[in-house]
């Protein structure tokens, strides 16, 4: 195990770099030691060409993963943590810091020239801003990933893990379920954090399925119309679509009726099954 769980080693470590936590960057660092290991063990790690990890902060889980994973590519926004990185990384060969945005980097092209084609595992802490925005990155673009480990908000894990059809579904979670057999794993309370952030969080696993369970016609499409029936939630699922989507809205209840759905029904009530049928009837 190593130290950089120890509140005392990274107050220590982030004062010799005079470093500020960035609240906008979701700047949440590990404390609990127990975490990482658990994390790094539980994440498929061993079964795949190595890891990508989001936002390795000062390096805690970065360490634990490089203990079990042939090799570790780390995405990191803040340049400020790159000199600090490379003290706490210090020997750990296996690991490599890639400066960028998550959310720009082109992840294909990466998993490619790193890992040969993969393929890889995604382990980490997300920065709670882009939770959404980075998961459904990761399914709706059909890297060749086989597992996603990530900590977020307990809320936020729950409605990931929620299947459609019940009320806590989302659209992310129907990108979830399309792409992936999702598993909560374990929680962690926010003392485990420096600064402790407002709420708990939870970590779950997501395996990526080989074929989605139901027949999609246009992926894009699909998850296009997905997040349109989410869009509005307080209105109906045809309203939402429609508004959203511009058309009309005949034509969506009547999709709705075909995919066995009532024309008024709302979209956290329509199952994946539904969903699939919705999108290829407007197609
Ligand atoms: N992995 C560390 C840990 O567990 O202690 C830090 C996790 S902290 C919750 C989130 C990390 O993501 C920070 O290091 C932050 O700078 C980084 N980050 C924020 N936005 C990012 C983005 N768009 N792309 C890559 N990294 C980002």
């Amino acid at each position: 195990m190593s130290h950089l769980s120890d509140p005392g080693q990274i107050k220590a470590v982030l004062s010799r770099h005079g470093f500020h936590f960035s609240k906008a960057l979701g700047q949440n660092f590990l404390i609990n030691s127990g975490v990482c290991p658990r994390m790094a063990q539980e994440c498929g790690a061993q079964d795949c060409a190595g890891v990508i990890e989001v936002g390795p902060g000062i390096g805690v889980l970065t360490w634990e993963l490089s203990q079990v994973a042939k090799k570790v590519v780390a995405i990191e926004l803040d340049q400020r943590l790159f000199p600090v990185l490379e003290e706490t990384l210090a020997g750990r060969d296996n690991v490599k810091i890639v400066p960028g945005d998550v959310m720009k980097l082109d992840l294909r092209q990466l998993i490619q020239e790193e890992f040969g084609g993969g393929p890889v595992c995604v382990c980490a802490n997300l920065p709670y801003y882009i939770t959404s925005p980075v998961i459904l990155r990761l399914l709706e673009e059909d890297l060749p990933l086989s597992a996603i480990t990530v900590m977020v908000q307990k809320e936020a894990a729950q409605r990931l893990c929620a299947p459609p059809g019940t009320r806590e579904c989302g659209a992310v979670s129907v990108a979830v379920h399309y792409r992936s057999a999702p598993k909560m794993l374990f929680q962690v309370g926010r003392g485990s954090f420096l600064p402790p952030p407002n709420v708990d969080s939870a970590v779950i696993r997501l395996d990526l399925l080989k074929e989605p369970p139901v027949a999609v016609r246009d992926e894009e499409w699909f998850f296009k119309v997905s997040r349109a029936a989410f869009a509005q939630r307080r209105k109906t699922a045809a309203n939402s679509v429609s508004a959203t989507l511009g058309l009309p809205k005949p034509q969506v209840e009547q999709a709705l009726l075909s995919a066995g759905a009532a024309a008024n029904v709302r979209a956290e009530r329509l199952t994946l099954d539904q969903l699939a049928a919705l999108s290829n009837g407007l197609l």
